[in-house]
C-alpha cells in the first residue's frame, strides 16, 4: 500500500523517539479499499506535548482531546494520543478523554470500517474490531452496542448514511434498527454539523442511496420534513411518466456527477414547493412552485445555517429552475442578461438533471448550449457607452431616474439597436429629452 510520504516521516520521527505511531481510521479504510484517503490521521502513545517537542511546526488544536496538528513538507497531519472517551452527557461529545491503549482508541470509533490501524514499517493491519472483514463483506456496524454508540454522538446517525451511501455497503441489522430507532436524536446535534454531513452525502457518489437511506430510516422527516413529504405527492403522468416528486428527485439526484454543494442542494430542493402548491384543475398543477420553493429553500439553508454566498445560490437556482423552458421566447435583451448570469451554468445543469428525470428531453438545454456559443462576450456584456456623468452633463438632475436610464441603455445595447457612443446619446435624447433642463438657459 502506498503511503503518504509525509506521513511516513511523521511516524518515522515518533517511531525513532521511542513511542508507537500508527495510521488511523480513514485512511486505513480507503487504502484498503484502494481509494486515496484524503487526509492521513496517525495515532500515537505520544502525548500532545512530546510531540510539539520532537516537531519543529506544529499546531495547538485540541490538546484536552490529546491532538495536535503537525506541520510537515507533505501537509498537515493530525496526531493523536490513543485515547479513550470520558462519559457523553449530552448526546454530542465526552465530558473529558483520558489517554488509553491502543485498543480502547479503536473502541472509541463509530463503526468497524473506521476503526482500523496500519503500521507501514510492518505492513501490517491491526484490528481490534473485526473491521477488515467488514470491509470485505461490504458492512457498516456500530462498534459495541449501536443504541450506545449511536446516543453518545447523534452525529455518528448521519455518518452511518454516509458512509453506507458512498461505499455503496449495507447497514448491518442491530446498527440500521437503531438507526431508525434513534433517529429523532439528531435534532440535538447543531445545524452546522448536520448540514457539513448532508452537503459531504449529497455531493459524494451515492447521494441516492444515502437519501432513501435518510427516508426509510425516518432521518429525513427529522432533518428535512419539505423533503421527505415529498413522497407520495403525485405528478401529472403526462409531463412526469416516472411517478410522484420523491421518484423523480431521486432520479435527477442520480444524473449529478460530483456537483458543486449549491447545485446539489439546488437539485434537493428545486421542487420543494409542490407540496403546498398541489392542485387538481384541468390537470395536476403546481402553480409557482418555483417562487413558493424558494422561499421554503431559504429558509432551510438559514435553518442549517449555510452561508449567506451558498444560500443565495440555492435560492436562486430553486427560483429561476423553470426560466430555461421560456429561454426562446424571451426578448433578446432579456436572454443575453438570463444566459450571462453567474449562476447560469450551474442552472444548466440542473435544468439538465431535470429533464432526464423525467421525459429526457433536452432540447432546450440545447437550445441554450448552442445560444452561448454563439454569442460573443461582447454580445453578452456589451461595452459601457456612456455613465452616470454624461447624462448629468446632458442637464439630467441626479436620482433614481439615472440608473433606469443606463440600464434601459444596456438592453438597447444588447436588442442590437445602439452600438456607438453617438447613438446612445441621441438614443437617450430622442427618449429622454424631455426630463432634461435645456442647457444654456
Ligand atoms: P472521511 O473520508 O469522510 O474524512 P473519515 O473516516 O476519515 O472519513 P473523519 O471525520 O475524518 O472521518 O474522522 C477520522 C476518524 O475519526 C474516523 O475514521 C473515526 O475513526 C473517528 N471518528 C470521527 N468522527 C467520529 C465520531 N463522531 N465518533 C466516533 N469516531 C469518530
Ligand atoms: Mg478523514
Amino acid at each position: 500500500m502506498r503511503v503518504d510520504p509525509g506521513a511516513l516521516g511523521v511516524l518515522n520521527t515518533l517511531r525513532e523517539a521511542g513511542f508507537r505511531a500508527l495510521l488511523a481510521g480513514g485512511c486505513v479504510r480507503d487504502m484498503l479499499m484502494g481509494i486515496e484517503p484524503k487526509d492521513w490521521d496517525i495515532a500515537t502513545d505520544a502525548g500532545p506535548e512530546q510531540v510539539e517537542g520532537l516537531f519543529s511546526r506544529t499546531l495547538p488544536v485540541g490538546a484536552h482531546f490529546g491532538i495536535c496538528v503537525v506541520l510537515a513538507k507533505g501537509g498537515q497531519y493530525e496526531v493523536a494520543r490513543f485515547r479513550r472517551d470520558g462519559p457523553y452527557g449530552d448526546g454530542r461529545r465526552p465530558t473529558h478523554v483520558e489517554p488509553a491503549d491502543e485498543c480502547a482508541d479503536a473502541q472509541r470509533r463509530d463503526f468497524t470500517i473506521n476503526g482500523l490501524f496500519y503500521d507501514p514499517f510492518l505492513n501490517e493491519i491491526i484490528d481490534y474490531v473485526g473491521g477488515r472483514n467488514d470491509i470485505e463483506r461490504g458492512v457498516i456496524r456500530a462498534i459495541g452496542d449501536p443504541h450506545a454508540r449511536f446516543g453518545e454522538d447523534y452525529l455518528r446517525l448521519l455518518r452511518c448514511v454516509r458512509f453506507a451511501a458512498r461505499f455503496g455497503f449495507s447497514i448491518e441489522e442491530p446498527t440500521r434498527s437503531a438507526l431508525s430507532a434513534l433517529a429523532e436524536g439528531i435534532e440535538s446535534i447543531a445545524a452546522e454539523r448536520v448540514e457539513d454531513e448532508l452537503t459531504r452525502m449529497l455531493t459524494d457518489p451515492g447521494a441516492v442511496r444515502g437519501l432513501e437511506l435518510m427516508m426509510d430510516s425516518g432521518l429525513l422527516r427529522v432533518i428535512l420534513p419539505e423533503v421527505a413529504q415529498l413522497r407520495g405527492v403525485e405528478q401529472p403522468p403526462e409531463f412526469h411518466p416516472e411517478g410522484d416528486v420523491w421518484t423523480h428527485l431521486l432520479l435527477v439526484m442520480g444524473q449529478l456527477d460530483h456537483p458543486t454543494p449549491e447545485l446539489a442542494w439546488a437539485a434537493l430542493l428545486h421542487d420543494i414547493g409542490k407540496e403546498p402548491t398541489f392542485e387538481v384543475r384541468d390537470r395536476i398543477r403546481f402553480n409557482r412552485h418555483d417562487v413558493v420553493g424558494a422561499k421554503m429553500a431559504e429558509a432551510i439553508c438559514r435553518r442549517l445555517r449555510m452561508s449567506n454566498a451558498r444560500t443565495e445560490r440555492i435560492v436562486e437556482l430553486v427560483a429561476q429552475h423553470m426560466r430555461i423552458r421560456n429561454a426562446p421566447d424571451m426578448r433578446e435583451s432579456t436572454r443575453r442578461r438570463f444566459l450571462r448570469q453567474d449562476c447560469f451554468s450551474q442552472l444548466l445543469e440542473l435544468h439538465r438533471a431535470d429533464c432526464m428525470g423525467c421525459h429526457g428531453k433536452l432540447d432546450l438545454h440545447e437550445y441554450c448550449k448552442a445560444q452561448l456559443a454563439l454569442l460573443s462576450e461582447e454580445q453578452l456584456r456589451p461595452p459601457r457607452l456612456l455613465g452616470g456623468r454624461d447624462l448629468l452633463e446632458l442637464g439630467l438632475k441626479p436620482g433614481p431616474l439615472v440608473g433606469r436610464i443606463l440600464d434601459r441603455l444596456e438592453e438597447a445595447q444588447l436588442e442590437g439597436n445602439v452600438e456607438s457612443r453617438d447613438q446612445a446619446l441621441a438614443w437617450v435624447c430622442s427618449r429622454y429629452g424631455a426630463s432634461f433642463k435645456t442647457v444654456g438657459n
